[in-house]
């Protein structure tokens, strides 16, 4: 369980993009919804322990996110919006030395690591093909395939069927959900359709604050 406490997040030049933020995310996917500018990216980067919080507390299964960020930092996954690639390596070759990275060393385990998140992500066809080449919707499955890595029990992925063709937003909202079973998944989107069918629960941020929260069904009517 995820648990965010009166967030409050002021930027350099006085933006207020936090304002007084309070969240109980469970396990499975769980979308946060949101208009350009909201502050789903702030909050997403806040919860990935890349940026601190001018106050408020964001706490993981009795992490403290902002006290101990490094111990965080082992059990999540974290797909940012508009994630670089190195464009001449190949899918396999990345995820294997991200793996060494995140202190997969042995190389039988490193191997089966790598196999099944390429199996998984439904990349293994295209697994020594150059990142360069892939689609926007193979770059976002291969990004899934990194944030999984060392099997993560939080993972954040912001807006990451922007500009994905509803074929490929359908298959990668699916994988999302195929990983979602014991672990917390938390989608930003600006796109009502991507948390309505598969987020048992969402909520709704826009200028900085909590607007709604609940069940997509309850919700709906009121968007
Ligand atoms: P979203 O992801 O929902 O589009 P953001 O978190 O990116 O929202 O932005 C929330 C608000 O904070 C916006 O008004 C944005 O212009 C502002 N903002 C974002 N990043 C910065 C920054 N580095 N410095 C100043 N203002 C920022
Ligand atoms: P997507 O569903 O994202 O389109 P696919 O795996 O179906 O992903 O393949 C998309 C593109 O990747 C296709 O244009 C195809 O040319 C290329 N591709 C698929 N399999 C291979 C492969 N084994 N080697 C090289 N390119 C491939």
């Amino acid at each position: 369980m995820l648990s965010v406490k009166n967030l409050v997040h002021v930027y350099g030049n006085g933006t207020r993009a936090l304002d007084d933020v309070s969240l109980s995310v469970p396990t499975g996917m769980f979308g946060l919804l949101g208009p350009n500018g909201a502050g789903k990216s702030t909050l997403m980067r806040s919860i990935a322990t890349l940026q601190t919080p001018t106050s408020g507390s964001i706490d993981f299964d009795g992490i403290d996110a902002i006290a101990e960020p490094e111990k965080l930092r082992r059990t999540l996954g974290y797909l940012p919006q508009d994630f670089g690639v190195y464009p001449r390596v190949s899918a396999y070759d990345m995820l294997d030395h991200m793996a060494v990275l995140k202190g997969i060393a042995g190389g039988k385990e490193r191997k089966e690591t790598v196999e099944s998140l390429l199996n998984q992500t439904n990349l293994w066809s295209v697994r020594k093909k150059a990142l360069a080449g892939f689609s926007g919707g193979m770059r976002q499955r291969f990004g899934i395939a990194q944030a999984l890595i060392g099997n993560p029990k939080l993972i954040i992925v912001d807006e990451p069927t922007a500009g994905l063709d509803p074929e490929e937003r359908n298959r990668f909202l699916n994988l999302l959900a195929e990983i979602a079973d014991n672990v917390v998944i938390i989608l930003s989107t600006h796109i009502v359709e991507d948390v309505a069918d598969l987020c048992p629960r969402m909520a709704v941020l826009a200028g900085g604050k909590i607007q709604l929260e609940g069940a997509p069904a309850e919700l709906m009517e009121r968007l």
